[in-house]
């Protein structure tokens, strides 16, 4: 007994010795500019293509967010390759838009995966995308869902659903692969170009990265679930105004602290 433990003493050492090291060692989060990530829920293609088109000029990058890919016609998956090879992401939003809650709770999570998530990561492959995010539909996520989808997807978006005071808001990056997004629809209550700007100067000042989405950019509201381009052109000034950069969802992968 005395022969072993002086034998594995030196190893027991050197265990203690690395265990201490790597104690030390925090994650620790890169620097990064200040900045926005613009994305944009469901399937609008001949509007997100047209944004597109008035946005240009700002050299501006978003992230799309798509559901039902196979319900989506050809001339519009056109638009969204079209738009990928550009530089914006194209990203997954469920492949029926489920309320992926209400989905888990009534029918489990492996039911959720088959018929929610699986097919929509090969459907999208199949087309050529290059989906590595996600958008859970509506918003509505929990922790278990987090974790389920954790090993399929560089980053995933929730909705910061409060319109608090910006030190308080979710919508920004926080150095972890679970996201918020605030939501610039008119018809969201908590919008406001006054609120907007004060979001995006506490970025600016504080060097953070607010996470925006929206879903169906037209000139006039005619009704919910509706962005106004003019929104996304001031956005865009500001950004050029204020050096803000735009970031894509799967960018923000690249920020994460390394795991020790
Ligand atoms: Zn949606």
């Amino acid at each position: 007994m005395k022969i072993i433990f002086t034998k594995a003493l030196p190893f027991l050492m050197l265990l203690t010795l690395f265990s201490c090291e790597t104690k030390k060692e925090k994650p620790k989060s890169k620097p990064y500019k200040a900045g926005v990530i613009l994305s944009f829920d469901d399937a609008y293609v001949d509007e997100w293509y047209e944004a597109d088109q008035a946005l240009k000029k700002y050299a501006w990058k978003a992230t799309f967010n798509v559901c039902r890919i196979d319900s989506i016609g050809e001339p519009q998956i056109k638009k969204l390759l079209e738009m990928q090879k550009y530089g914006h992401e194209i990203a997954g939003h469920g492949y029926h838009h489920y309320n992926a809650v209400k989905f888990v709770k009534q029918n489990g999570i492996k039911k959720y995966l088959e018929q929610e998530i699986d097919p929509m990561i090969v459907s999208l492959k199949k087309k050529s995308f290059k989906t590595t995010t996600f958008a859970y539909p509506y918003g509505e996520r929990s922790n278990e869902l987090d974790r389920a989808l954790s090993p399929k997807f560089k980053i995933i978006r929730g909705r910061a659903f409060g319109g608090e005071a910006p030190e308080k808001q979710d919508s920004y990056f926080n150095n972890s692969k679970i996201v918020f997004a605030f939501d610039i629809d008119n018809s969201h209550i908590h919008f406001s170009i006054p609120y907007l700007l004060e979001l995006l100067d506490y970025a600016k000042k504080h060097n953070k990265i607010l996470i925006l989405c929206g879903h169906k950019p037209v000139k006039e509201i005619t009704e919910n679930y509706q962005t106004k381009i003019e929104t996304l052109e001031f956005i865009c000034k500001y950004m050029k105004l204020n050096g803000l950069k735009f970031y894509k969802l799967s960018d923000l992968d690249d920020l994460l602290p390394e795991q020790p």
